[in-house]
């Protein structure tokens, strides 16, 4: 008898019919009160040497809330399959097809349990892990700056000491909970950060404090959403104006950059249809100048050098808005504070055209080289502003 379950951490499917494994009819549920949709993440058991069929029935719902001008893209459910994990800690990825609404993929389990996701999740427990073991470094203060809609702390860790001079550096990740590439690339990043004898970190904390907010959305987390909080809120739409009851996790993250400033941000997404890394300065804020590029410039060249799965020349996808949405964490962060350079992060979920690897896609160790890698970015950065 074959049993999916969802009750796993940040799980969620609905189960329709699972009677019959050549036909497993499962339906992908929307973000609470709103039509956000496409984390899914659940279990399977019994299935040892069955011939599985899964189908996501209404997959298709979710292009209906797709980003603007991105008619001419591959959409996310095209030429990708779901991840998969015996022992949730290698995920490979199988094929899928699309037919326009059901998302379907077939699978022989080798082992009596298997977990099947949009992607590799990172729960609530693995935030606490990196969190706790960061805290205990002599480089590290925390701050809890938030409380979540349902009571759940949002912290903030402080590497470096603060001191005149130094510049004021953010990374915030996850207010997307199903991005969960920002807490693999976080997890990279803590590993350079940590390392007292890591000469580009220690290059890095004698010009700068940095400021991280490793889960923006921890109720998104725990309950398995995929774009919003447990109000339906998409927290990257409520920059301008955030109020302590509806979106209490950027009211409360907004006021302490407020209190501290910004020299520098990054705001970890990913992007269920993009093919590469992607990112992006502030500029189309009302307060760009053409010399706020040389900082953006310098930050990507060092990059694209220390690590290929950042490409330089990868364009706006969709092409640049005309008007930047100040209501998104990048773009309000750009404007409030004209002199920072504020750069939205885009990682992929299928895979980076420039380097295929069918048997995972993109995959959490690359995510975490990513974060490795972002130090040498940064730095330069800095030495050009
Ligand atoms: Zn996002």
């Amino acid at each position: 008898m074959i049993r999916i379950d969802s009750q796993i951490p940040s799980g969620r499917i609905e189960v329709l019919d699972a009677s019959d494994p050549a036909d497993i009819r499962l339906a992908v549920p929307k973000d609470p009160n709103c039509d956000l949709m496409g984390w899914y993440h659940f279990r399977a058991s019994g299935v040892r040497g069955v011939a599985c069929r899964f189908s996501l029935v209404n997959a298709g719902e979710s292009l209906k809330v797709r980003l603007p001008n991105r008619e001419d893209y591959e959409d996310r459910w095209t030429n990708t399959g779901p991840v998969a994990s015996y022992d949730r800690v290698h995920w490979f990825r199988l094929k899928a097809e699309y037919d326009g609404m059901a998302f379907s993929f077939r699978h022989t389990p080798e082992h009596d349990l298997c977990y099947y996701g949009l992607w590799a999740p990172f729960p609530l427990e693995r935030d606490h892990a990196m969190i706790a073991r960061a805290q205990v470094s002599p480089r590290v203060r925390l701050e809890t700056v938030a409380h979540s809609v349902e009571g759940r702390a949002i912290d903030m860790l402080t590497v470096g000491e603060p001191g005149p001079g130094k510049r004021v550096c953010w990374v915030i990740a996850r207010q997307h909970p199903s991005e969960t590439q920002g807490g693999y690339f976080l997890e990279g990043l803590f590993d350079r950060l940590l390392d007292p004898d890591d000469a580009t970190t220690t290059a890095l904390l004698d010009a700068a404090v940095l400021h991280i907010v490793p889960n923006m959305n921890p109720d998104g987390t725990a309950n398995g959403f995929s774009r919003s909080n447990a109000l339906g809120v998409n927290l990257n739409r409520e920059w301008v104006s955030p109020s302590p009851e509806r979106s209490p996790e950027v009211f409360g993250v907004r006021s302490r950059m407020e209190e501290i400033g910004v020299d520098f941000c990054i705001d970890c997404h990913a992007d269920a249809e993009l093919t590469c890394n992607f990112i992006w300065p502030s500029e189309n804020v009302p307060s760009w100048t053409p010399e706020r590029r040389a900082p953006f410039t310098a930050f990507e060249t060092a990059w694209a050098a220390a690590n290929p799965d950042y490409e330089l020349g990868h364009p706006y996808p969709g092409g640049v808005p005309k008007q930047a949405d100040l209501s998104m964490a990048w773009n309000w962060i750009g404007e409030r504070f004209p002199h920072a350079l504020s750069v939205l992060l885009e990682q992929p979920f299928k895979d980076v055209s420039w380097r295929k690897t069918p048997e995972t896609g993109w995959s959490p160790a690359r995510a975490r080289r990513l974060g490795e890698s972002f130090p040498a970015a940064l730095l330069a950065a800095l030495r050009a502003m």
